[in-house]
């Protein structure tokens, strides 16, 4: 199975300012880190390929910086990754990043499985993973908690216990389960498909030191918009966003706050008194 995992650079902190004229975020200066929510759909992707041979790669679209995000991936155990990283890229909403990203997938190559996080720590809008999956035209699941190849040997044994008989033997299928409206669906997805992993559907692994060593010399590759095959400038960054950021201003402060610190029976017979005495319950 050839796997590609996206995995995106965030900031560090959760102290970064915003661009009051912009509305971007002022990134310069503040360190970075693997977006969070990447590393189970990465975890994810390594037990795949474990489990049924293959291997996994990795791809982002960001700074130069954000090689060091490739980096941390291989030290862990991807196969290789690249950095989709151009000038003429920035500035890109959700719309021109997943173009972006979708072009940087077919100038990469074919992949079985596509994996995205199930969101960024900044930008958390949990729309590159299905706006992806629809440039590229392949199917796509969200909110995934658990992924197999169908028709596996642990499949085979399962399909005895109940499951439907066109299940068995469908190899070039996923057999996934996710969360939808708090019900667990079962879906059977045909490859190539995009997944997007929930958060803690897993233990990630830590980079290891032995495989750090290894690639410390090793060059990260870069794609800039020469490497795509739509090369229309007009597609990406700034002017392939339709978003326009029309003014940033902090949450309004509520006024008239009560804390209830006294005994947690007392607190929640006062906060049930309330309730009723607003008619919210
Ligand atoms: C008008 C506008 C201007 C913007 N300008 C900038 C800007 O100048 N600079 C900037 O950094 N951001 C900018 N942003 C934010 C940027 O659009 C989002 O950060 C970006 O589209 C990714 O969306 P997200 O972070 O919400 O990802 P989500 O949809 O929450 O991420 C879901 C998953 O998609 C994958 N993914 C997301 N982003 C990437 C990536 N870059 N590479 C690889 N995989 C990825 C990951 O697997 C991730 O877990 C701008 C946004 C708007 C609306």
């Amino acid at each position: 199975m050839k796997i590609l995992a996206c995995v995106k650079q965030v900031p560090g902190t959760n102290k970064v300012e915003i661009d009051p004229v912009t509305g971007v975020l002022k990134r310069d200066g503040v360190s970075s880190k693997l977006n969070p929510y990447d590393l189970y759909s990465l975890e994810t992707g390594f037990q795949l390929a474990e489990k049924y041979g293959g291997e996994v790669y990795t791809l982002t679209m960001g700074p130069n910086q954000a090689k060091t995000a490739i980096r941390e991936t291989l030290a862990m155990g991807a196969a290789g990754g690249v950095v989709i990283s151009d000038r003429r890229l920035a500035g890109a909403d959700v719309l021109a990043t997943s173009y972006t990203l979708a072009q940087g997938v077919r100038s990469a190559g074919d992949f079985d499985l596509i994996l995205c996080g199930k969101q960024t720590t900044d930008g958390d809008t949990a729309q590159v993973g299905p706006e992806l999956a629809e440039h590229l035209g392949i199917p796509h699941v969200t909110n995934v908690l658990e992924v197999r190849l169908a028709g596996g040997a642990e499949e085979e044994e399962e399909a005895g216990a109940g499951a439907s008989g066109d299940m068995r033997g469908s190899y070039g299928k996923l057999l996934v389960r996710a969360l939808r409206d708090g019900l667990i669906v079962e879906q059977l997805v045909a490859m190539p498909c995009l997944l997007c992993m929930e958060d803690g559907v897993n233990t990630p692994r830590l980079p290891s030191y032995r495989r750090q060593k290894a690639i410390r010399e090793e060059q990260i590759g870069v794609m800039t918009l020469d490497d795509m095959k739509d090369r229309n400038e007009k597609a990406y960054g700034l002017s392939g966003s339709p978003t326009q950021v029309v003014r940033m201003f902090p949450p309004q402060k509520r006024e008239g706050k009560e804390i209830y610190d006294g005994p947690e029976e007392e607190s929640a017979d006062r906060i049930f008194g309330l309730l009723r005495e607003r008619k919210m319950i």
